[in-house]
């Protein structure tokens, strides 16, 4: 039920996979569908999570992992779009099918985990080697994520629209999340450097994208 990294705005693919990152996997505990797949009837089982911690499990469509750093909609379509779900494949010794999807050092699956901690950790990656992104700016970004992330979780709690008629800074009042990010801004200095005019120009994580993004996957839990 995501959005797709390859349909989201290219200059904010990172914010998105950030805050993918920081929510955590989806690995919900629950009833899972049977499957009669030859003659045996066969389910996700929830000890996969412990032994494959990038695992996540779709109610709609099964495992879905691998998300966040395809870029085309070809690439390995099992484990991105269509969903893996062939479960007598698990643990069959070497042929285990999820460990095959984790492959060597270069694997797909592994250039994605290295890429999540390059994103978590600022640093590595090509862009921030001319941008080296000190922890501090670290810190400055998780905190305007969060702040983000928790007004319009509570917005959506409280049924509140998120959008104002006009949200440029020189109208008085931008709309229930903006007023928010400001208002949190106003109790705390930390919040009140990192935000709005404060962020850099691309990761202020308000465009209207960002918020429809945020809002799909707080109203899943
Ligand atoms: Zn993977």
């Amino acid at each position: 039920m995501r959005t797709p990294i390859w349909q989201c705005p290219v200059n904010e693919r990172d914010a998105i996979r950030r805050a993918y990152i920081l929510r955590g996997q989806y690995q919900h505990v629950m009833e899972y569908t049977r499957t009669k797949l030859g003659e045996q009837y066969r389910r996700f089982k929830k000890c996969w999570f412990e032994q494959f911690s990038w695992l996540e499990y779709s109610p709609n469509k099964d495992a879905v992992p691998c998300f966040l750093f395809q870029v085309k909609k070809t690439h390995y379509p099992t484990f991105t779009v269509n969903g893996f779900r062939s479960w007598k494949r698990v643990n069959v010794g070497k042929r285990c099918a999820l460990w095959m999807h984790v492959g060597g050092p270069t694997s797909p699956h592994n250039n994605a985990v290295q890429s999540v901690g390059v994103l978590m950790n600022g640093s590595g990656h090509i862009d921030k080697v001319m941008h080296a992104q000190t922890s501090e700016e670290v810190n400055k970004n998780r905190l305007r994520l969060k702040d983000t992330i928790e007004s319009i979780r509570w917005l959506c709690l409280q049924g509140c629209a998120l959008r104002g008629h006009d949200e440029s800074s020189s109208f008085d009042n931008q709309g229930n999340l903006m007023e928010m990010i400001k208002l949190m801004g106003k109790m705390n200095v930390n919040i009140n450097n990192v935000v709005l005019e404060k962020a850099p120009r691309n990761e202020k994580y308000t465009s209207p994208d960002i918020q429809k993004i945020f809002c799909i996957f707080l109203l899943r839990e």
